[in-house]
């Protein structure tokens, strides 16, 4: 009796896992979400296809493809192109932006568009990888070590898992601007791209989170310690520091003469208003890397009128004036006639990372483990808190990477035999050479993929990431999920874009089930019409509300296949569904009812 009951109960489980696994992927929960022309007011947009394009206006409308160019308006809160005035627009495929005054942008990310206050939002939904190699693009640029380059994807990667969300009020991640991280879509390069792939998904941890890792451009020569620029932030390893590296480069040193009435307007429009006729600006205190903290004005009369923050002074300058005048605290200054003369080191907060620094370790020979350690002292490098590194197995028919040694055997066995089952059951061929990366622990798991700990896997590209196989083994749905993820593998690799989701997942679920290794289910009916379907997997609500989509997305493939046989459904893969074969399901739904 005991051991029927342990059954049902791990049977259940494995359903769980599997049917949660395939609303994880459609949603693509772990992609980042990231503003893009966060800064440009964009009013007026042109979307062209470029290959496969498919739009529409709400997640349960029809998807539409896009033979001509579409412009959108921003109009109040709502988006206008013609007579329509839909609230969102959702973009797949490849397609151009075209915004007057920037450069065309190409792009095959998911795109959403808003409208808030009459200026266009545009979302983008990036794998983290992708995200990585565009923030080495926006903020890296210039890197000539591939070494130092690796330490700054480290460095952007984790930045990105540490404030991922900053701005989720707003929707998104990210903006694409230094607020959060520079981002240059266009211009990424094999060079960066290759940089984050050579250390994907390690992270920089503290204490067993990821490190808050700031970087600037060059600290002039000495660190500043994070509670100098943001008195509440505690990080023991953002500390003052010396730094032989950056002293000889480009942004070491810098003169700047600035008249006193450009500060005092400059000054003025951030809100600052200083007395007219002011004499003097001197320095009266300094943070203990040595930049400049406060400041006195000194009025006609000689003595001291007010008082200013340096950070004031430099941002007020760099909106007003440019940012290349003050390019960091860390300055002398004198007097002389009407102007105000600085001479001052480095560039940037001085916090974390001296990019220049770094560039010149790699260019010495250090390593990026040895650059991260340099400027992060006491984190420690890896995919999880302890500092693991990845072992890849090469076979015939699959790479496997896992942070064991040794991986055994049976774990191969198993990935082989699962892909060799998946390929027989559909008939269809793998368009790539799949990668399992399996993780060590279910906290690693969670931390590098951003799944919760219920989704026993992901799927995106031919990369698959797995949950501990020893976990997976002893809830005993190890063959179930890696088969379940070939399946899912094997047919995006073959679907047309725009076949609908409940298609594809009951397509993978009904193949999985034709397996025969599943817990056979009674048969059922389907409750939810496709509409409802597609609309429950846009956008998934609950568990329980999953699990009754995935069934009726199984039963309603299942139907298909009972009316139009396996081959022929298998065939819509490829096209499309035919018109036909969804009245008939419509006709057969209005039957029951
Ligand atoms: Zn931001
Ligand atoms: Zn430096």
């Amino acid at each position: 009796m005991t051991s029927v009951v342990s059954k049902s109960r791990s049977a259940l489980f494995t359903c769980l896992l599997l049917l949660l696994t395939c609303a994880r992927i459609n949603a693509q929960a772990p992609d980042i979400r990231v503003r893009i022309y966060s800064l440009q007011s964009v009013k007026q947009l042109t979307l062209s296809s470029l290959e496969n394009i498919s739009w529409k206006t709400c997640v349960t409308c029809r998807a539409r493809s896009l033979a001509t160019p579409l412009t959108v308006q921003a109009n109040g809160n709502q988006l206008q192109y013609g007579n329509s005035k839909p609230s969102k627009l959702y973009l797949t495929g490849k397609y151009r932006i075209q915004i007057a005054g920037e450069h065309a942008l190409e792009s095959r990310y998911p795109l959403e568009v808003s409208a808030k206050d009459n200026v266009l939002v545009l979302i983008l939904s990036m794998p983290m990888e992708d995200y990585v190699a565009a923030v080495l693009a926006g903020e890296s640029g210039n890197f000539q070590s591939e070494e130092a380059l690796k330490a700054m994807a480290v460095v952007a990667r984790t930045y990105a898992a540490r404030f991922r969300g900053r701005h989720k009020a707003e929707n998104f991640d990210f903006c694409d601007t230094t607020h959060c991280q520079d981002l240059h879509l266009s211009a990424v390069t094999d060079r960066q791209r290759a940089a984050a792939e050579a250390t994907e998904g390690e992270l920089l941890w503290f204490q067993g989170s990821p490190a808050a890792t700031y970087y600037h451009q060059n600290c002039g020569g000495t660190t500043a310690a994070a509670s100098e620029v943001w008195p509440d932030v505690k990080a023991n390893y953002l500390q003052v520091h010396t730094d032989p590296y950056c002293v000889r480069s480009e942004h070491a040193r810098w003169e700047s003469r600035i008249s006193k009435a450009d500060l005092q307007s400059a000054l003025l429009k951030a809100g600052v208003q200083i007395p007219t006729g002011w004499q003097s600006l001197q320095v009266e205190s300094h943070s203990r890397s040595g930049r400049v903290q406060l400041l006195n004005i000194i009025g006609r009369d000689g003595k001291l009128a007010m008082r200013l923050s340096a950070s004031t002074l430099r941002f007020a300058a760099g909106r007003a004036l440019g940012w290349n005048q003050i390019k960091s605290d860390f300055y002398e200054l004198r007097i002389s006639g009407d102007e105000v003369l600085f001479s001052g080191r480095g560039s940037g907060h001085g916090v974390g990372l001296c990019q220049e620094g770094a560039d010149g370790m790699g260019k010495l020979g250090k390593n990026y483990h040895e650059i991260l350690a340099f400027y992060f002292p006491g984190t420690v490098l890896g995919i999880s808190a302890q500092g693991v590194d990845w072992h890849l197995l090469h076979s015939e028919q699959l790479d496997l990477l896992t942070t064991g040694a040794n991986p055994s055997p049976e774990l191969l066995n198993a990935a082989e035999s699962a892909l060799h089952k998946a390929q027989t059951v559909s008939g269809l061929q793998l368009t790539s050479h799949p990668l399992l990366k399996i993780y060590p622990t279910l906290a690693i798991y969670r931390d590098s993929t951003g799944e919760p700990g219920w989704v026993a896997a992901n799927t995106r590209g031919n990369t698959i990431r797995l949950q501990p196989w020893e976990l997976l083994q002893q809830k005993g749905v190890l063959e179930s999920t890696l088969r379940h993820e070939f399946l899912h593998m094997l047919v995006e690799g073959n679907t047309h874009v725009s076949l609908p989701l409940w298609f594809r997942e009951g397509l993978v679920l009904y193949l999985a089930q034709d397996l025969g290794k599943e817990t056979t289910r009674r048969p059922i009916s389907p409750t939810l019409s496709p509409q409802q379907m597609e609309a429950a997997l846009r956008n998934p609500q609950s568990q329980q509300q999953m699990q009754q989509v995935y069934a009726s997305a199984r039963v309603t493939v299942a139907s298909l296949v009972a009316r139009w046989g396996k081959a022929e459904v298998m065939q819509w893969l490829g096209r499309s569904i035919p018109a036909g074969a969804l009245a008939s399901l419509s006709a057969a739904q209005a039957a029951q009812h």
